[in-house]
């Protein structure tokens, strides 16, 4: 590679002192903004999934036609939720606290 590299700088002064720097360095520009460009896009497509979120195998699906179903009530506001899929055993947040569990038994 460090071989390579010596005709190149070469071969890169010669160009520039005949030619001009522009013809040396708006190639080096382009290929730099390209390097970077595809690295970030390779960021992106490994990060794809949200930070925090749990791997598919981790949730925890509700059972159904078990009888009952947990829903979650928030104390402040009175809203309710009804959570199918699961991530985590902590309960979820609602205006900033945590809502209360409660199991309701179907007919
Ligand atoms: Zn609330």
């Amino acid at each position: 590679m460090v071989l390579l590299l010596i005709p190149a700088a070469g071969l890169a002064v010669a160009v520039g002192v005949l030619f001009g720097w522009r013809w040396v360095l708006a190639p080096l520009l382009g290929w730099a903004m390209l390097t970077w460009l595809l690295a970030s896009l390779r960021v992106l497509g490994r990060d794809a999934k949200a930070p925090g979120m749990p791997d598919e195998d981790e949730l925890e699906v509700a059972p159904v036609g078990s009888g009952e179903r947990t829903l979650f009530w928030c104390e402040e506001c009175g809203t309710e939720v009804l959570l199918l899929v699961r991530g985590t055993s902590r309960a979820p947040s609602h205006c900033g606290q945590r809502m209360h569990e409660r199991t309701e038994i179907l007919n």
